[in-house]
């Protein structure tokens, strides 16, 4: 049994059943199993509310990182140039790998509780012709910001740019019209909002851009082209999958649509959220994001005074039953309470009892 509940941005609180479906070992080149892997791509497909004739669905191997990588170096080739859209450390993680790759790009951030400036963007755009992808995060785990993907992909259409999203915390907890949106690549992992356990990530590609990225990838490994034709032919995955992590993934699929699907699932966070903000308000803890710029998924929140110490707090509210996340930014002092997994108001409820007991301890 689990001594604790996460309460952070993956791996997060699973369900028993989830849990279960690895239990089993399974073979690879197995029908049953690769129907597995079959099933689960549709299923994506019909979450993200697009037809298998415009996108398809790649799996890969690795956590969430690895993916946004292989993202990286297949689709964005020598004469191309990619904008990346930063708030946060996730967003210079893309910068990062944009070095590592030794791609062409251009960095434009804003500050961590800010959201990027259309006309700002807009002025790039026109003034360097040579930038052929804008890549930005969705929401920004770094602090809980959840950026604006409609003005980034209102832009990328004007100005004909191929337009990937991580949206590696937010794809099965927030509603997104990625169709509509025209977003070209869309990434995600098993471990976040879908509620499995880590060891992949997923690429909702539009079939038409994947299929002209044939030969571009700088690495083996990580080449989402040769990935896909590989997993296109019969659900075969390209080299070892995690048998046991597909499977516990095809459990938790299966759980989001009992749930009511996307929809349904957000709305569970959006009421978790709530109840987080509105209780920890109550003993004068505050978040960093604005209300209105702040995603349903984490929520970054201040010190309540100068002699807090996270680390007594953190053993605190672990030994009642919750483990919360340390904060990321590096000019404010900040805990970060992550509301997505399986997690209910009930348990939020009960945590804001934790903590205010816990600032009643040490008020005394
Ligand atoms: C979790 C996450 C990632 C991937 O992190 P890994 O530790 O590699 O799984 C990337 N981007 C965002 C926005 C995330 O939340």
């Amino acid at each position: 049994m689990n001594s604790y509940k996460l309460l952070t941005p993956g791996p997060l609180t699973t369900t028993a059943r989830v849990k279960q479906e690895m239990l089993r070992d399974r073979c690879t080149w197995d029908e049953d199993y690769k129907e597995i892997t079959q099933k689960i791509r549709a299923q994506l497909l019909d979450l993200a509310s697009v037809t298998k004739d415009e996108y398809t669905t790649v799996l890969m191997q690795g956590s969430g990182t690895f993916v946004v990588e292989s993202v990286l170096t297949t689709t964005i080739g020598q004469a191309d140039k990619v904008l990346i859209v930063t708030n946060g450390a996730y967003g210079e993680r893309i910068v990062q790998m944009a070095r590592y790759i030794r791609l062409n790009y251009v960095q434009y951030g804003v500050d961590y509780n800010a959201y990027p400036k259309e006309e700002e963007i807009r002025a790039i755009l026109q003034q360097d012709r040579q930038i052929t992808h804008i890549a930005m995060v969705h929401c920004e785990t770094t602090t809980g910001i959840l950026n604006p993907i409609e003005m980034i992909a209102k832009l990328a259409k004007e100005f004909g740019k191929t337009l990937i999203i991580d949206a590696m915390s937010s794809f099965g907890g927030v509603e997104m019209k990625v169709a509509e949106l025209g977003i070209d690549y869309l990434i995600s992992s098993a471990n976040k909002c879908i509620q499995g356990v880590p060891g992949f990530g997923f690429v909702i590609a539009k079939k038409e851009k994947l299929s002209m990225c044939e030969g571009n990838a700088r690495s083996l490994s990580l080449d989402l082209y040769a990935q896909w034709k590989v997993m296109e032919k019969d659900g075969k995955w390209r080299y070892t999958s995690p048998t046991h992590v597909v499977a516990a993934f095809a459990k938790a699929v299966e759980e989001l649509v009992k749930e009511g699907g996307i929809t349904a699932r957000s709305a569970r966070y959006q009421r978790n959220n709530r109840r987080l903000r509105e209780g920890l308000q109550e003993v004068n803890i505050h978040p960093y994001i604005a209300v209105e710029k702040q995603s349903p998924i984490i929520t970054t929140f201040l010190f309540p005074n100068e002699q807090f110490k996270f680390e007594d707090f953190y053993s605190y509210v672990k030994e009642k039953g919750y483990v919360i996340y340390p904060g990321k930014l590096t000019d404010v002092d900040t805990f970060r309470i992550g509301n997505i997994g399986e997690i209910y108001e009930e348990d939020i409820r009960q945590l804001c009892t934790i903590i205010a007991d816990y600032m009643k301890v040490v008020a005394e």
